[in-house]
């Protein structure tokens, strides 16, 4: 097993859908499939893909929200997977989660107060009196004031809603974070505030950190090293300078024309992203991104590419990424 404080190995899940009455047979969606990565303590890997390519569902296999189908979730060198009951909650103190909708995410009959004194009463953390005082630390902490600590969610806005989420969050000193889609939910006014304040916390108190986005912009802004994932599988993951600024993979590549920002000198030069993501029921064999790539041959519907080291740190799943990129960055001509 490698050093890195979190990583995942071969790391798939499915779900039977279907198959109730008579006659029916249940099919297979694959979720997540062979996802293998590596974090290393105090990182930010950005997670990036489309809507449904299963971004959501690995940040809840690694959070042990569900249990992966297949293969290991190490977080300090202790396999997630294999525990239940009372270890995995002793565990959970140190790896915590922020959710996309922060209405939806807080109780409506609890208090600011009381949501982010919750999880230090569960984990019967320090005395009444110091677990208040860590509720106003946290809260302070994330931007909120006494004044908000009485009001329920109802009563406060999305921006400070998801403070509160936050604020949760942080309240046991976890070491890792997992934010799924964390300011997609936000007015955009209130999305910059929001991804500062978690980068700011991530900086104070040393957090690894899983930054789940469609948004490649975002992603671009916070990450350390970025996987890009479709159809279930990581197709690119590398540094965020290799991806960003010269994605090798054709998937990253037209995924980022299709986006306003974040590399603004290479905007508009090639196609926006066309097509329909497939369905996980029935993904293309071989190469699941090969019936909307550009480039495909024969060999890519008959052979899954696997991730293989391509110029520099990072890894690449296509049969044809030096000709692709060979291709792409010539000079134009005429
Ligand atoms: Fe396109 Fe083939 Fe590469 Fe898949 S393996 S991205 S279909 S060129």
């Amino acid at each position: 097993m490698s050093g890195a404080y979190l990583s995942l190995k071969g790391v798939g899940k499915t779900y039977a859908v279907g198959g109730k009455g008579l006659g029916r047979t249940a099919q297979k969606l694959h979720a997540v499939s062979d996802v293998s990565l590596e974090v290393e303590r105090g990182q930010t890997l950005g997670l990036v893909g489309e809507s449904g390519c299963g971004k959501s569902t690995l940040a809840k296999l690694i959070m042990q929200l569900e249990a992966p189908t297949e293969g290991t979730i190490h977080l300090d060198g202790e396999d997630l997977t294999q525990l239940s009951g009372a270890a995995l909650k002793a565990r959970r103190q140190r790896f915590q989660m922020i959710f996309q909708d922060p209405f939806a995410a807080l109780n409506p009959r609890m208090t600011a107060r009381a949501i982010i004194a919750e999880p230090l009463v569960n984990y019967a953390v320090g005395t009444k009196a110091e677990r208040e005082r860590k509720v106003q630390d946290t809260a302070a902490a994330v931007g909120l004031g006494p004044e908000h600590l009485t009001r329920f969610p109802h009563e406060l806005s999305g921006g400070q809603c998801q403070r509160v989420g936050i604020a949760r969050a942080v309240a046991l000193s976890p070491d890792l974070i997992v934010a799924d889609e964390a300011v997609s939910a936000l007015d955009v006014s209130i999305q910059a505030q929001i991804l500062n304040l978690i980068v700011r916390l991530k900086a104070q108190m040393g957090l690894t950190l899983i930054f789940v986005s469609h948004d490649l912009s975002v992603v671009a802004h916070v990450s350390d090293v970025v996987a890009v994932m479709y159809l279930g599988r990581i197709v690119e993951v590398g540094d965020v300078d290799s991806v960003f600024n010269a994605p090798a993979h054709p998937y990253t590549r037209t995924l980022i024309e299709a986006t306003p920002e974040p590399t603004p000198d290479k905007r508009g030069t090639r196609a926006p992203l066309g097509g329909e993501l497939p369905s996980p029921l029935d993904p293309p064999s071989g190469c699941a991104f090969r019936t909307r790539c550009a480039f495909a041959e024969p060999r890519c519907s008959a052979e899954r590419p696997l991730l293989r080291p391509f110029n520099g740190p990072r890894q690449v799943a296509c049969h044809l990424a030096q000709k692709v990129n060979d291709v792409m960055d010539a000079p134009a001509h005429g």
